[in-house]
C-alpha cells in the first residue's frame, strides 16, 4: 500500500514517528500511582485495515492499560445485549463539555451524560452480565479479547492501584446509587470498571480493535462478528461527539474522525469501511489526551484526507 507521497505506509509512519519524538509537551498521568511508571518517551503508531493488514512503527509491542479507550467497546456490549431503549435508560448521548471525571448527572433524568466519560462508563459497567463477579470479569475479558483478536489479561498492579485510590470514581458511583441510576452494590460495579480500565493491550491491539469498529463490528483478523452494524453506528456517533472529552468539539472540527483516548496515553480513531488507527504515547495534555496521540491522528487525517466532511 502506498501513501500520497508514494512512500510505503511503514516509511511514512516512521517519518511521522521521528517528527513526533521531538515533542515532549505534557505529563504522564500519576493520579493512579501505578500509571506514573510508564515510559514517558514511549511512542507507537499502528494502522489496521478492514481487510486485515496491520502496519506499525515504534513501541508496538509495549503493553499498557487500556483505560478509557475501553468505554466505546463496553457501550457496544450494552447495545448488543440490551438494545438501544434499555441502554438509554442508563446513560445519555449528550457531550458534557466537562472533564472526563466530572461529577455531574443531567438534571432531567438523573442520568450520566454519555458513556465516554467516567460517570456514564460506570453506569455501563453495571450492565455486564454474569451471576458472580468472577463471571462478569470473564465476560468482560472475553469481549475485549474478541475485539483484539487475541486473549487479553488484566494488569493486576494497575487495577489494585486504581482500586486503592479511585475515590472520585467511588463518589460518582455512590451519587448514581443515590439517584437510582445504579442498582447493584457500587463497589462491585467499580470493581468491574477498574478491571476493564486495567485490561492490558498493545498499540497493535488498539488498531485491530478500532479496525473491528471500522469493519462494521467484525474483527478483520479472526472474522468474529463482535457487534452488529447498527450498534457500531451508535458507538461511532458517540466517539465522534464525546470521545475526546472537553476537546471533542475541536477534535471533530480539526481531525473529523470518531476517536477515543485514555489516560495511559492510548488513542483510537476509526475510519468506517477503511481502517482503525491506534496510537500510544503517555504524556497527556490538559484534557487528559495523549499529546502525540492527538498530533499523530491530525497528521494521518490530513495526509490521507480522512475528515468525514471533506469535500469529495
Ligand atoms: N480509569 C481511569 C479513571 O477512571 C480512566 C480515565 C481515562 O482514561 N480518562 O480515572
Amino acid at each position: 500500500a502506498a501513501t500520497p507521497s508514494g512512500a510505503t505506509i511503514e516509511a511514512w509512519l516512521d517519518g511521522l514517528r521521528g517528527r513526533l519524538a521531538d515533542d515532549v509537551r505534557g505529563a504522564v498521568a500519576d493520579y493512579i500511582p501505578e500509571l506514573s511508571r510508564a515510559d514517558a518517551d514511549g511512542l507507537a503508531i499502528c494502522i489496521a485495515t478492514v481487510d486485515g493488514q496491520v502496519y506499525g512503527v515504534g513501541d508496538q509491542a509495549e503493553p499498557f492499560t487500556i483505560q478509557s479507550v475501553s468505554k466505546p467497546f463496553m457501550y457496544g456490549y450494552a447495545l448488543r445485549e440490551y438494545g438501544v431503549d434499555f441502554t438509554l435508560g442508563h446513560v445519555g448521548v449528550e457531550p458534557t463539555g466537562e472533564a472526563f471525571n466530572s461529577i455531574i448527572l443531567d438534571d432531567v433524568h438523573n442520568r450520566p451524560f454519555n458513556p465516554m466519560v467516567n460517570a456514564g462508563a460506570i453506569a455501563v459497567a453495571e450492565l455486564m452480565k454474569g451471576a458472580t463477579m468472577a463471571q462478569r470479569e470473564r465476560n468482560m475479558r472475553e469481549l475485549f479479547s474478541q475485539f483484539a483478536g487475541r486473549e487479553l489479561s488484566i494488569d493486576d498492579s494497575v487495577y489494585r492501584s486504581e482500586h486503592a485510590t479511585g475515590h472520585r470514581n467511588r463518589a460518582i458511583a455512590y451519587m448514581m446509587l443515590n439517584s437510582g441510576m445504579i442498582r447493584r452494590d457500587p463497589e462491585d460495579v467499580l470493581d468491574l470498571y477498574f478491571k476493564q480500565c486495567a485490561v492490558s493491550v498493545t498499540c497493535r491491539d488498539l488498531a485491530v480493535m478500532a479496525a473491528t469498529l471500522a469493519n462494521d463490528g467484525a474483527n478483520p483478523l479472526t472474522g468474529d462478528k463482535v457487534l452488529d452494524p447498527l450498534a457500531v453506528r451508535d458507538v461511532l456517533t458517540l466517539m465522534h461527539s464525546c470521545g475526546m472529552y472537553n476537546y471533542a468539539g475541536q477534535w471533530a472540527y480539526e481531525v473529523g474522525v470518531p476517536a477515543k483516548s485514555g489516560v495511559s496515553g492510548g488513542v483510537i480513531a476509526v475510519i468506517p469501511g477503511q481502517l482503525g488507527i491506534g496510537v500510544w504515547s503517555p504524556r497527556l495534555d490538559a484534557h487528559g489526551n495523549s499529546v502525540r496521540g492527538v498530533e499523530a491522528c491530525k497528521a494521518v487525517s490530513s495526509a490521507f484526507g480522512l475528515h468525514v466532511f471533506n469535500a469529495r
